[in-house]
């Protein structure tokens, strides 16, 4: 089962899911089931970062909600047939958490080395983008690179979060795109600046397309990894080489910081990072996480 965040061909705003019988509107679905169970009081759920927020989200909840309204009526039409436009799984986070460094053959690449705690750093949420959105280049800001990340959202508030507990607050699990401009990264790390401008431009946070429930994945720690640029494979990995796991790295940030539901941990790019440029399609893949697809444009000067 995945859920995913779209709008319609009218606009509306509404949860999707994968099922065996298509793409069904699980906003409508949801609707049935609120009338069949009698509580009219319970809220709409047109986008995810909502039902996340109710701790709704679950593959729990999607079989119960499918199983009560298959008993009472046809799906049919509930498969969604009209083209429609992808939204980001998270469109509110009040931060996206982001770990340099935490796959070893990827910090050699860059001559750097791992680093003796976890190094978080963060992206600003306007820099999300969909599925199938446009990645936009400023001009004269040079290398852009790509980099391939699990990244999971936050479904339970907590701070100071031991390790055991740490994956209670996890809701699901999506892809992400570290876009970096690499050579504003550099420049500012010279002049001991922070990497905000490098890793916080527009359109440099491509995720989803899909959000899976935390409880249809037990184990994050060994899915394949694989991003293409215009089909040539650049970057190869395995969730299970990360130097600090989830757990850890849950541990550590909420010992600084509350994490609300809808937060965004981005947890590292394997090796193989390289530049992007206009023109170029970049396809993300984790295994059992679908397929982020974005291209890439160029965008105006200063
Ligand atoms: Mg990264």
């Amino acid at each position: 089962m995945k859920a995913f965040s779209y709008l319609t061909a009218k606009g509306e705003p509404c949860i999707g899911i994968e099922t065996g019988d298509g793409l069904l509107n699980f906003t409508r679905l949801w609707h049935y089931f609120k009338e069949i169970k009698n509580f009219p009081q319970a809220p709409d759920l047109p986008f995810l970062q909502l039902m996340v927020e109710l701790d709704y989200f679950s593959g729990e909840t999607f079989d119960q909600v499918l199983a009560a309204v298959r008993e009472v009526r046809s799906l049919d039409d509930l498969i969604i047939r009209e083209p429609f436009t992808w939204q980001v799984p998270m469109q509110r986070p009040t931060k996206i958490l982001c770990l340099g460094r935490n796959y070893r053959a990827h910090a050699a690449e860059l001559d750097n080395t791992v680093p003796e705690s976890p190094m978080y750093f963060a992206k600003v949420p306007s820099s999300l983008l969909p599925h199938q959105g446009a990645i936009c280049i400023p001009a004269g800001i040079g290398r852009v690179d790509h980099e391939l990340e699990l990244a999971l959202v936050i479904g339970k508030r907590g701070a100071r979060i031991p390790a055991e507990k740490a994956m209670e607050h996890v809701a699901g699990y999506t892809i992400a795109n570290d876009v970096t401009a690499r050579e504003m990264q550099r420049e500012e790390q010279k002049k001991g600046k922070p990497w905000t401008l490098a890793k916080g431009i527009d359109t440099f946070c491509p995720i989803g397309p899909w959000l899976i429930p935390a409880d249809l994945l037990p184990d994050p720690h060994r899915l394949a990894m694989e991003l293409k640029v215009d089909g040539e494979v650049r970057q190869k990995g395995n969730t299970g080489e990360m130097v600090y796991k989830i757990p850890e790295l849950i541990a550590y940030i909420s010992r600084y910081m509350t994490l609300e539901p809808g937060d965004i941990l981005l947890t590292g790019t394997p090796e193989g990072v390289s530049p992007l440029q206009p023109g170029n399609r970049v396809e993300c893949s984790i295994e059992g996480l679908g397929t982020l697809e974005n291209l890439v444009i160029s965008g105006k000067g200063e």
